[in-house]
């Protein structure tokens, strides 16, 4: 039996999406080790956070990313990056892009 009061399900469990994943692929929340996001989760919450720091930034660069991030969407909206024959291409892209 485990000192741990958390139940192993809990352990598994994203606090965010609410999937099982590893524990060992999973992000912690500092002075709350309880709460576990997993891998897409965190980087979702890292996205926002980014957008949230960046709506009062203006200048050239953030009027290129912004409109990169708007292109990015329009692509996804579309379909694009499913596409058989441009999609390989427009993935590893997005891998890059801000
Ligand atoms: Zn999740």
């Amino acid at each position: 039996m485990s000192a741990d009061p958390i139940s192993s399900d809990d352990t598994t469990r994203c606090w965010c999406c609410g999937n099982t994943v590893d524990p060992d692929r999973m992000v912690r929340l500092g002075r709350h080790p309880e709460a576990r996001l997993c891998l897409q989760c965190a980087h979702f919450a890292h996205q926002q956070a980014l957008r949230i720091e960046d709506r009062e930034k203006r200048g050239p660069t953030v009027f290129a990313r912004d409109t990169l991030r708007n292109l990015r969407g329009e692509v996804m909206r579309r379909g694009l990056h499913q596409n058989k024959f441009i999609g390989g291409w427009l993935r590893r892209l997005g891998k890059h892009l801000p």
